[in-house]
């Protein structure tokens, strides 16, 4: 299957393509086949962390599946505890060795951990890996607004990316607003609600995956893409892979997209970022 993958232009100069494929979650002795699964559905874009355990899983099927390394775009993490224990450095090339890559498309601090009051000096660090081509492009995740004010007011590098959690209940809008201003990326985890939520049952996106011979995950994927943000939905399953990744044959229309929004609730699945340290 191919597919024509919008990209997104970041500020380090590169791009991101927009549908991506996330690996929470997926336990590292399925992971190999779930990655080679998503690579033969068309996915180029693989998110992982350090904190995920399957690094070295990812690489295996990035390594077996012979795609050319410039094709493929990979994110991964910089984990809380090596944060927290200012082994950034070192975190980083063990990334990189586990993934059996020598730069990664995108690197992200995890988590700011705000009280521990670590990631400008953590952003620093990261500055230097982008300086030396390890890593194309440096992002956050779980980023709220003031950490991403005072990361731009007090070092030299905005970040490219912010990885949030981002779904039709939690849309995150206050965060973009201020992201767009900046010309930070959002991406979206969580985009299908992490099955926390029937999503899939409610309405408007019932309706709509009836009117256009879709299924409800799709509906929620296609608002994603047609709001502008980067997307990496998660499943093992190589048959909801190929349909997670099936949401260019059609367009939501205006009124789809405004009852989609108006289910905005501002309410997160997952931890308040500013909790957690
Ligand atoms: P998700 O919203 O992608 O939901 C995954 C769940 O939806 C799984 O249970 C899966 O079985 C189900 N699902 C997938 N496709 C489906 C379909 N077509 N129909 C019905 N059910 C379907 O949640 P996620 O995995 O937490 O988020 C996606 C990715 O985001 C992760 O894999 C990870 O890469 C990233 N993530 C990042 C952070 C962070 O802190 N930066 C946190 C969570 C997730």
């Amino acid at each position: 299957m191919t597919a024509d993958v919008p990209t997104i232009s970041l500020s380090s100069g590169t791009s991101i393509p927009q549908l991506g494929f996330g690996v929470f979650l997926v336990d590292p002795a399925d992971t190999q086949r779930v990655v080679e699964d998503a690579l033969e559905v068309g996915y180029r874009h693989i998110d992982t962390a350090t904190g995920y355990n399957n690094e070295a899983e990812v690489g295996a099927a990035l390594h077996a599946s012979g795609i050319p390394r410039e094709e493929i775009f990979i994110t991964t993490k910089l984990r809380n505890d090596h944060h927290k224990s200012r082994d950034v450095e070192g975190a980083f090339s063990r990334s990189l060795e586990a993934l059996g890559l020598d730069h990664l498309d995108l690197y992200l601090i995890h988590w700011p951990m705000p009280d521990n009051d670590f990631y400008i000096d953590t952003w620093r660090t990261f500055e230097t890996f982008h300086a030396d081509g390890r890593a194309k492009a440096i992002g956050v995740s779980n980023f709220l607004v003031p950490h991403l004010a005072r990361l731009i007011a007090e070092t030299d590098i905005v970040p490219a990316v912010n990885q949030v959690e981002l779904h039709p209940i939690f849309q995150q809008q206050e965060l973009k607003t201020f992201q767009a201003t900046h010309d930070i990326v959002t991406e979206a985890w969580g985009p299908l609600g992490q099955g926390k939520y029937d999503l899939f049952g409610m309405e408007p996106i019932t309706s709509a995956a009836t009117a256009h011979e879709v299924s409800p995950a799709q509906v929620v994927l296609r608002w994603h893409l047609q709001t502008g943000n980067v997307v990496i939905p998660k499943s093992n399953s190589k048959n909801r892979m190929a349909e997670n990744f099936d949401v260019f044959g059609f367009k939501l229309t205006d009124s789809e997209m405004a009852q989609i929004d108006a289910l905005d609730e501002n309410r997160r699945v997952a931890g308040n970022p500013a909790d957690i340290n």
